[in-house]
């Protein structure tokens, strides 16, 4: 026993040396990515129920040379860790305004970008300013921008949030809750958080089918979207009866990959132009 016990122990330490190796190499190797611009941003429409195009989120991609496609979800919290999110964030939010200034130029109406925000930009004392640097340096005017917070973020400092979202309303610019239900935010500040919209955490939408109990939540946050004014996208939408099932709930936004896949800018680009599916 003693023996299997010291042989799961060195497993152990075996694995944790290794996730701390691929961290210190990851930090490195994201270094020369921001540095060497390796990172690219993918675009995924949102529709409306009658398929037009009504806006779209940016997505953090990054092909390494050996290592393939890394998980933004895996580096991001890796840039939160080192602090490297500042530099990230900051190229991210100017690439994506970058963009969507050359869609409303060419008038291709694609409503407006929805940039993530990593709660560690949002809290800054310099967030605003820097904001307001990155519209006037890329020419994008505020009413094209939508910036997404998650659920836990806006809820770590409630009284800075509802502050800073309402400069950002001043602005001109929306906002909406990521993830939205799986948070479990008290109602109190859910009220009194300025936001234009709630993204209905997939988690939901795929329990549509199944038979869980998460159908009901659906309809439920709809509900409470609506008695709160808050306009509702439902995130990850895969099949058609899911699409069905939140049409007859009057939700109005749809994003997933039963209509489109995140893309790259030249393919997003090319959907605009060809215009909604006849
Ligand atoms: P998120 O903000 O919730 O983004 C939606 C995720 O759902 C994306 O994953 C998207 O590709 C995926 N998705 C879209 N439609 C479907 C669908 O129908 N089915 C399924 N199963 N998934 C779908 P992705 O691109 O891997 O991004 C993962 C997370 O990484 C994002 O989740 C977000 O939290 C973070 N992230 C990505 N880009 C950025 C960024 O630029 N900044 C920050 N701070 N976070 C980012
Ligand atoms: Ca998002
Ligand atoms: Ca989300
Ligand atoms: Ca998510």
């Amino acid at each position: 026993a003693k023996q299997k016990g010291r042989n799961q122990f060195r497993a152990f330490t075996r694995e944790l040396n290794e996730s701390l190796y691929r961290r210190l190499m990851l930090r490195n190797e994201l270094q020369t990515a921001m540095d060497q611009r390796d990172l690219q941003l993918y675009y995924q429409p949102f529709f409306t129920q009658t398929g037009q195009v009504c806006g779209y989120e940016a997505l953090l991609r990054w092909e390494h040379p050996e290592l393939g496609w890394i998980s933004p979800q895996d580096f991001i919290a890796i840039a939160e860790q080192t602090g490297q999110i500042a530099e990230l964030g900051r190229w991210v939010l100017w690439q994506a305004c970058s963009d969507a200034r050359q869609l409303v130029d060419a008038r291709l109406m694609p409503g407006r970008v929805s940039v993530n925000l990593s709660p560690l930009q949002f809290y800054r004392g310099d967030f605003l300013l820097d904001l307001m640097g990155v519209l006037s340096e890329t020419g994008l005017q505020a009413r094209w921008l939508d910036l997404e917070l998650t659920e836990g973020a806006l809820m770590r400092d409630t009284q800075a949030s509802i502050e800073t979202l309402g400069r950002l309303v001043e602005l001109g610019i929306t906002t909406a809750i990521d993830d939205f239900g799986t948070g479990f935010s008290c109602l109190d500040y859910l009220q009194r958080l300025p936001v234009t919209r709630i993204k209905l955490d997939k988690v939901f939408i795929h329990a549509i089918d199944g038979h869980s109990g998460n159908a009901v939540v659906c309809k439920s946050v709809l509900a409470l979207a609506r008695e709160l004014g808050l306009r509702v996208l439902a995130e990850g939408v895969e099949t058609q009866a899911q699409y069905d099932y939140l049409v007859n709930l009057d939700c109005e936004v749809f994003q997933g990959f039963y209509f489109a896949r995140p893309m790259p800018f030249s393919m997003f680009r090319e959907l605009l132009l060809a215009g909604p599916e006849k």
